[in-house]
């Protein structure tokens, strides 16, 4: 396994991304030339600094070295953990073609969406997962090691549904798949011992994401409805503890 207990996965720490962390948003792209679905997908994360930073010490979360290992970490971990699952079902796993960190408004674009800071995203067109270089940074200073490997275990989940051909008629069952898709992946691959978390972490997710989701008013079918609190944290739990049967990848 890539990183064998060396990432301390720390889910308390993960809850904190949770709370600043889970927006995406699906905007329509230009056909790209893959021949995959008609409608090429940009889907993206955007967080805000958090209220009140954690600790950066509780993991040690604090250097460039470090974020960009972590970053390496959750991109060949997702990577191995996909292509377990796709050599399990007898389907050829293509790798996410590239990662790209940006630090510029407009510098990667998306088809002929251009994306903005404080922003990550998986983009069909292109096929790459893209962010906000120094924004990731902060959050992962801010918030923790974590926070990477939920961002790119949910980005990465987009790629999934793309290759499985998977395009929900709402966004807000895009998402919340993605997010039982993050949980498998992580829960998963702690299983695999691959990642490890710490004891008690999972009950403080849940009472992370208890306070994250849409407000109260948003429509369900709304363009950039992602779920109830109780929606994601019944998606991410779902699969964080019975794996990708729950996600309903069929
Ligand atoms: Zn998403």
């Amino acid at each position: 396994m890539p990183v064998p207990h060396r990432n301390n996965l720390a889910l308390a720490v993960l809850v904190a991304a949770a709370l600043v962390a889970l927006g995406c948003v699906a905007a329509p792209q230009p056909e790209d030339q893959a021949g995959g679905p008609a409608r090429p997908v940009a889907t993206t994360t955007r967080a805000a600094a958090p209220k009140e930073p954690l600790d950066p010490d509780v993991d040690g979360t604090d250097t460039v070295e470090e974020f960009r290992s972590d970053v390496d970490d959750a991109r060949s971990i997702a990577e191995k953990y996909w292509k377990d699952q796709f050599d399990k079902s007898g389907l050829d796993f293509e790798p996410v073609a590239q990662l790209i960190p940006y630090e510029r408004d407009g510098e990667v674009g998306c088809g002929d969406q251009p994306l903005g800071l404080n922003n990550a995203a998986y983009c069909s067109a292109g096929d790459f997962i893209a962010y906000d270089a120094n924004w990731a940074f902060g959050a992962f200073q801010d918030i923790g090691d974590a926070f990477i490997f939920y961002l790119l275990g949910h980005e990465y989940a987009h790629a999934i549904q793309r290759r499985l051909n998977i395009q929900k008629q709402f966004t807000i069952e895009q998402e919340l798949q993605a997010d039982c898709m993050a949980g498998a992946y992580i829960g998963d691959m702690e299983k695999a011992e691959s990642l490890r978390l710490e004891k008690g972490d999972l009950g403080e997710l849940a009472a992370g994401l208890d306070a994250v989701g849409d407000d109260p008013g948003q429509p369900w079918f709304a363009d950039n409805a992602h779920g109830t609190a109780k929606q994601r944290t019944r998606a991410f739990s779902n699969g964080y503890n019975d794996s990708l049967e729950p996600c309903d990848l069929t």
